[in-house]
């Protein structure tokens, strides 16, 4: 882990690698499928080297924290056991397992 406390960095390589875009928390809200609209076309242009906007990506929770997007369904089940960044940063050992949107980033 980081000095900063920053567990999963937020990276462009993070960000493809992140499954939160299949969860069915937040596959349901508008909120979140206008931001991944415009996430896609920032994905699709942006350029070597530069990261996007941590608001504009509507995912990567564990390393950003709560999504501001209201309508999300904590009701359903997290999926981030599923994703790559899971096993690579053994955020299974961490002190929040999951549902990183709702309760804040891995740490
Ligand atoms: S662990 Fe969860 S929040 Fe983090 S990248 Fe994977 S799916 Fe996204
Ligand atoms: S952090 Fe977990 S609950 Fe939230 S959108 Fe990603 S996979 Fe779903």
């Amino acid at each position: 882990m980081e000095k900063s406390g920053q567990r999963v960095p937020f990276t462009v390589e993070n960000i493809k690698k992140c499954i939160c875009r299949d969860c069915p928390v937040q596959n349901t809200s508008q909120c979140i499928r206008k931001r991944s609209e415009k996430a896609k076309e920032i994905m699709e242009n942006i350029e070597s080297g530069l990261v996007p906007k941590p608001e504009d990506i509507p995912g990567l929770y564990c390393a950003t924290g709560v999504v501001t997007c209201k309508d999300i369904d904590t009701s359903q089940m997290c999926i981030c056991g599923d994703c790559p960044i899971w096993e690579e940063y053994n955020l299974a050992d961490g002190e929040l397992l999951g549902y990183y949107c709702r309760d804040g980033k891995a740490k």
